[in-house]
């Protein structure tokens, strides 16, 4: 009988502690990682990250992007833009946010002197850049849409906005905002840390177990990379003519277009990347960096204190003084810090 007992207290003494055990597994060794992979707004999407709540904020993310696909997305006829650039004369009514993207984009085109234009679409549509017919246009044509371009004003409202005449395109800038708006769901959800990766465009939050840094990679243009960046929690975005192009008589012609010719910049830069918490702004700087060259972009990029790396057409590559940029390819040489 009292063997029977003993056995009994013994078997509920090793169930006690292997609950126990478990329970501390849990606590202090689970981990909530989630990966995934998505297409979007015609760019690859990857989500990686560590919360316990990470499925549900990277559904969030993935429905922030259909938002702003159906609200900014100038090629697609169910969006409000396409509504403003095709359709209304009476413009139309945006939320805060999207207002003060629209401000944020009026002071780069500013400061830029014109190099960052979002109503730069007519050129843009004329290159087919945004279907499947892509083709170099005459020089008459481009004269035409450049002056369209030129003509149009934007007014912004409280919460709304119009145009006299011409289009918009906000290619430039939204999948930094998207950055934006994520990084408020990843703080909502309380997640550990997250890498979101928008076509390039680097989303790095909060901190990974033992503080170590995020390193995120800078394209070759060709499948491998020039080095990496070591940062903390920031938006990493690239502009270059590498990746969106196409070849007419042997020659490339890339999607980024310098207003002040109408023809893809030629600024002899490769890529610029910057690096900014504010994602709008990074990924709007880098375009317009990419368009103005590097002495032009370098003042814009400290007009507006941000850091960035440039990478010129001969592999120089010039950083400001408070990115941490460590070169791997051969061949590629940093010219200057700042
Ligand atoms: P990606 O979106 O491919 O990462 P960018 O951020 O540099 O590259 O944006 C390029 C897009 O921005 C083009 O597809 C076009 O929609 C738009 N764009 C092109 N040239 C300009 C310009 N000078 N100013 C503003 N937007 C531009
Ligand atoms: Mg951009």
């Amino acid at each position: 009988m009292k063997s029977k007992i003993n056995v009994k207290k013994t078997l509920l003494v090793f169930l006690a502690l292997f609950i126990i055990i478990i329970a501390l597994d849990v606590i202090f060794f689970s981990s909530d990682y989630f990966e995934g992979n998505y297409f979007k707004m015609d760019t690859h999407i990857s989500v990686r990250g560590d919360g316990k709540n990470m499925d549900f904020a990277t559904r969030d993310i993935l429905r922030a992007i259909d938002d702003v696909d159906s609200n900014m997305n100038a090629n697609s006829v169910h969006s409000k833009l396409y509504k403003l650039n095709n359709i209304t004369n009476n413009g139309i009514e945006i939320d805060k946010k999207f207002e003060e993207l629209l401000r944020l984009a009026d002071d780069l085109k500013t400061k830029s002197g014109g190099a960052f234009n979002i109503a730069i679409k007519p050129v843009i549509d004329l290159w087919g850049f945004n279907g499947d017919f892509k083709k170099v246009p005459t020089n008459d044509e481009i004269k035409t849409a450049l002056e369209t371009v030129n003509n149009t004003k934007i007014n912004i409202e409280s919460e709304k906005i119009s145009l006299n005449h011409g289009k918009i395109d906000l290619g430039g800038i939204a999948k930094g905002y998207v950055s934006d708006l994520s990084r408020e769901i990843l703080k909502k959800y309380n997640i550990n840390y997250a890498i979101i990766d928008f076509g390039g465009n680097i989303l790095t939050y909060g901190k990974k177990s033992g503080n170590s840094p995020f390193k995120i990679a800078i394209s070759d243009g060709n499948k491998g990379s020039v080095g990496y960046l070591t940062v903390g929690e920031t938006c990493v975005i690239t502009s270059g003519g590498y990746e969106r192009y196409f070849e007419e008589n042997g020659q490339k012609y890339h999607h980024i277009i310098d207003p002040s010719t109408g023809y893809p910049a030629s600024s002899g830069l490769f890529s610029v990347t910057i690096i900014s918490s504010n994602g709008a702004l990074a990924d709007g700087l880098s375009t317009a960096c990419f368009v103005l060259g590097l002495n032009k972009g370098m003042e814009l990029v400290n007009e507006y204190g941000v850091d960035a790396v440039f990478i010129d057409n001969n592999k120089k590559i010039y950083i400001t003084k408070g990115a941490k940029f460590t070169v791997t390819a051969p061949d590629y040489e940093i010219i200057n810090n700042g």
